[in-house]
């Protein structure tokens, strides 16, 4: 059932375009009144999809009714919240609300895409409601693995909504504030919250996720005492992460070396939104050299495995400056995520044949979650009493999951979402508080510097390449279809043709026979081929233009035939016929 808007103008609605039963890509919407209000804009990670690595959701949906939209809210600074700005923005043009480490961080991305100038950000006053009427937003500080993560208490007529955004409950999380219970606590015990849509990434985990603070003396303990080089690294994003071994690498006397671009930027957009760089002591990679192995602590990105990161570079010995030999450390304080493993155990290998010491969550304690466990997400529904919860930010299961912990927890009504799917929203009436339709939705690949619908002939094509490589034939025929000169053949990962003549023999043969069969067929003696088609028929140049679409059709399922035998699959195949007159 598509979403019918102007029945449902007056009503606030709720609409993610990504981010529910996926873990990635969070774009919401909330609607009232004719109005649209977006909540983050993130990207994805994409596998499998060549020339292809990140997307980001088909906002085509709200483009038509960015004349209505008034602006996106950006709950923080991780990709997979506002990633996807860059790409987007242009199809939208509205303001941006962030926090002025969100909005700092932005502006550094921004800049790569020349659109820092161009874009207009709003900073959020984390103690001030925001009016974008006829939403009131009020910010809530909740505890993540980045500073100033704001859940949004979105106020309106028809009812309150707690959008949580990313978060645990950590009495000890070393950077950023400790979350903010009371507000929620005051809305909750008035039963002000209508509905929640909240966090579901570790919904399926028992207990509490354990805090930042208790892993800072385990990955200290790992640390400690070591003479060799240590090499930890994290996302560039996690910059409670970055404080806590920054923290260590101060305790231990180890100078700290950034390596990889991302951290670079998350210490200049860190030192001017004035978070922690101060304490530490930071050396640029150049001067490693001057100090022993047991002086240094190397922060580096790429702990999903990726190919041009610094920590592939330091396992290839690549790296321009940092050297792992034998015996040196290599702390992956991470998670594997879903998806990577195969990039992740392929550099895992390549530090293990080098002899350098490798550590992971799976053999030690040295990575944490910022999202909150089943203990966490009880707590939360204690403490807001919605009467409605719509888990997001998990996969199908965590989002199964978290509705049954909700109904566990007295929530009246829990619904499980997925991307497109509107659901009404009214304090009034609960009951006809349901699914109301769907709009469409999608993904778009971030192909360089285009977005491309991964379901277009451009991927297609792409994959089709990648699988069995690509044959292009070009013919130079006269208008009786004689060849006036050999095929030119050129086969593109996919047949070694300049060593196999016997293949090359055969498409050459098929191409001859087809031609000559196809000439008597039409009639097309010398002398009275298309061309006197042309001069005795008005439309002959049409006939010409469809006789070549004809052959080429018959001789590609013809040729493809062939290929099939000598490859046991099919290449793309693109043939090319001039006529010469
Ligand atoms: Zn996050
Ligand atoms: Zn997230």
């Amino acid at each position: 059932m598509d979403l019918n808007l102007k029945k449902h103008r007056e009503d606030l609605i709720f609409l993610p375009l990504g981010g529910a039963n996926e873990i990635g890509m969070n774009l919401n919407l909330y609607h009232l009144d004719g109005k649209w209000l977006m909540v983050d804009c993130g990207v994805g990670f994409a596998y499998d999809i060549p020339g292809v690595s990140m997307m980001t959701p088909d906002i085509s949906f709200i483009k038509q009714h960015r004349d209505n939209l008034i602006g996106i809210i950006l709950t923080h600074i991780h990709e997979d919240h506002m990633g996807a700005v860059q790409h987007l923005w242009r199809e939208l043009e509205v303001p941006i609300y962030a926090t002025n480490f969100g909005a700092n961080f932005l502006r550094s991305k921004l800049e790569e895409y020349k659109l820092d100038k161009t874009v207009p950000i709003r900073i959020i006053d984390g103690s001030k409601p925001l009016n974008l009427h006829p939403f009131e937003i009020e910010f809530i500080g909740l505890t993540h693995s980045v500073p100033e993560m704001k859940a949004l208490m979105i106020k309106t007529h028809k009812g309150n909504v707690l959008h949580t955004g990313d978060w645990k409950f950590d009495p000890n999380p070393v950077v950023g504030e400790i979350s903010e219970i009371e507000k929620i606590k005051n809305y909750g015990d008035k039963g002000e919250i209508l509905a929640m849509i909240c966090d579901s990434t570790n919904a399926i985990n028992e207990g509490h996720s354990r805090s930042e603070g208790e892993l800072h003396e385990s990955l200290k303990s790992l640390i400690i005492g070591r003479n060799s080089y240590v090499g930890v690294t994290t996302f560039a994003s996690n910059i409670a992460r970055i404080h806590t071994i920054a923290s260590i690498a101060k305790e231990v006397g180890r100078k700290i070396v950034l390596a990889g671009y991302s951290l670079h930027r998350l210490y200049e957009v860190g030192k001017k939104s004035g978070y922690f760089f101060e304490d530490f002591e930071f050396i640029s990679d150049r001067e490693i050299k001057f100090y022993n192995k047991k002086e240094i602590l190397i922060i580096s990105t790429g702990c999903q495995g990726e190919p041009m990161a610094a920590t592939r570079k330091i396992a290839s010995n690549s790296h321009p400056t940092i050297h792992f030999t034998k015996g040196d450390l290599m702390i992956f304080s991470s998670k594997i995520i879903p998806g990577n493993e195969k990039k992740i155990f392929e550099l895992f290998d390549l530090l293990a044949k080098k002899q350098i010491d490798v550590m992971t969550e799976k053999d030690h304690f040295v990575h944490v979650s910022g999202h909150p466990s089943k203990d966490e997400l009880r707590e939360m529904y204690a403490l807001a009493r919605p009467r409605i919860a719509i888990p997001v930010h998990g996969e199908f299961i965590h989002t199964k999951t978290h509705c049954e912990i909700a109904r566990e927890c007295g929530v009246e009504k829990a619904i499980q979402i997925e991307n497109g799917l509107a659901i009404k929203l009214d304090k009034d009436n609960i009951v006809s508080s349901d699914k109301i339709g769907f709009v469409k939705v999608g993904y778009l690949g971030v192909d360089g510097k285009q977005l491309v619908d991964l379901k277009s002939d451009i991927i297609r094509e792409r994959k089709k390449l990648q699988e069995a490589g690509i044959v292009i034939i070009t013919l130079a025929l006269n208008d009786s279809l004689k060849l006036l000169s050999r095929p030119k053949i050129s086969a593109i990962g996919s047949l070694d043709l300049r060593r196999d003549y016997e293949a090359e023999t055969m498409i050459r043969k098929e191409i001859e026979i087809f031609l000559k069969n196809k000439a008597r067929e039409l009639n097309l003696n010398e002398g009275f081929g298309l061309n006197f088609l042309r001069k005795k028929k008005k439309k002959a140049d049409l006939k010409e233009t469809k006789v070549i679409g004809e052959i080429q059709k018959s001789l590609r399922s013809r040729l493809l035939k062939i290929f099939e035998d000598l490859m046991g699959k099919r290449p793309a195949l693109e043939i090319e016929i001039m006529m010469i007159n």
